[in-house]
């Protein structure tokens, strides 16, 4: 919660910037570890969320692993106490440079997207006289139900490996000598808030488990990715992850010995996270009210790249209700956090807060228009 005297706080400290609730972090972070000890479940943060180091020391102090996806966020989750053996890589372009830093590094597990990746892990594993561990990224055609660019398991996405190919995966493992095939992983989209979908996703994985029993093939782990959405109407509202572990432990049937992997981002961090502006200049359309504010979406992009919503108030007003398009200051159209909501009456100097900020907001802020990088202050330092 932003009360009263947070407010205060903030009115003396130059906006934009990322504050984080590490309340908030803190709780979220008990559920994981106690469904994690219920469940048996190894969770790895997606780094790729929020790589604020202060954020992932406070993770790997929770003893979750990580899942990421270069060099640079495998160093940084080193540099947190992330140990390299609960660190696993993804992404569908790893470079030769990042896959022998990784392999050096001795991770845990490359996820693998095709057979050209296997190969070059394979050639990159015997320099360094090593077997690496995979797991074999597949595409279980589900379709999540959130925005197209979220969407990750449809047959003609870039990501994973096609059923259809696993034949022919199967073949070529047995000519590389240097790689070792650990387990399934899938990552079907991200903010997904329906919770049939992660069901549907739980028969697919039942009925690959038979294709890889079939053929006398075991495998240790089976991993599911992230995904799981985030209430961004209601920013006090933590993550359904009790309900998503239950769901999980219900739905797959794991085989003896075989544990299971999630890699929630967004769930971990996105409610600990607003971004506090101030409001720059209030400017009538014809028709409009512009809230003119001094973050942009240089500083939180979801909405400009996703047609994402966010919550937003107006923390220093009570004053009548007016409607607003609450803008930044980036020369794009698209730098626009919202159109036409409702906000007390709005005035230059007021404070406004981006809610749900947490994942994917500091993590994708870039320098465009020259403008600088918003800090981070944590709620134990104001
Ligand atoms: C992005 C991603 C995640 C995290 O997704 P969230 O929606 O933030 O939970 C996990 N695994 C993989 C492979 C990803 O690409």
């Amino acid at each position: 919660m932003i009360d009263k005297n947070t407010l205060e706080k903030f009115r003396d400290i130059p906006t934009p910037f990322y504050y984080y609730d590490l309340d908030v972090l803190e709780a979220t972070l008990d559920i994981v570890k106690k469904e994690t000890k219920q469940s048996g479940f190894k969770v790895h943060y997606a780094v790729k969320a929020n790589h604020n180091s202060r954020i992932l020391k406070i993770i790997s102090s929770y003893g979750l692993g990580a899942d990421c996806v270069s060099w640079n966020e495998i160093a940084a989750a080193i540099t947190a106490g992330f140990p390299p053996s609960e660190i696993v890589f993804a992404g569908v372009g790893k470079t030769d440079r990042d896959i022998s830093a990784a392999l050096n590094a001795d991770i845990f597990c490359f996820n693998c997207e095709s057979i050209p990746e296997m190969e070059v892990i394979d050639h990159l594993a015997s320099i360094q006289n090593k077997t690496a561990k995979i797991a074999l990224r597949i595409n279980p055609y589900i379709e999540a139900h959130t925005h197209k660019y979220i969407t990750t398991g449809i047959e003609e996405s870039k990501f994973g490996i096609n059923t259809w190919e696993l034949d022919e995966v199967i073949k070529k493992l047995s000519s590389l000598k240097n790689i070792k095939l650990i387990g399934m992983h899938f990552h079907i989209g991200s903010q997904i808030t329906r919770m049939s979908v992660f069901k549907s996703l739980c028969s697919r994985i039942n009925e690959l488990q038979e294709w890889f029993t079939s053929r006398s093939i075991d495998l240790e782990i089976i991993n599911v990715g992230g995904g799981l959405g985030i209430d961004y109407e209601n920013p006090e509202k933590a993550p359904l992850i009790r309900e998503y572990f239950s769901l999980l432990n219900e739905f797959i049937h794991l085989l003896p010995g075989q544990k299971l992997h999630i890699e929630p981002g967004r769930a971990i961090t996105g409610q600990c996270g607003s971004l506090i502006s101030k409001v720059l200049f209030i400017k009538n359309g014809s028709n409009t009210l512009f809230a003119i504010i001094d973050a942009g979406m240089t500083d939180l992009i979801r909405p400009a790249l996703y047609q994402a919503h966010h919550k937003i108030e107006n923390l220093s007003s009570n004053g009548s209700i007016y409607r607003y398009d609450v803008v930044g200051p980036v020369c794009e159209s698209s730098d626009t956090f919202a159109k036409y909501i409702e906000l007390p009456e709005t005035r230059r100097g007021d404070i406004i807060a981006i809610r749900s900020a947490g994942a994917y907001g500091e993590a994708m802020a870039s320098r465009y228009n020259l403008r600088d990088l918003a800090p981070a202050i944590f709620s134990d330092e104001i």
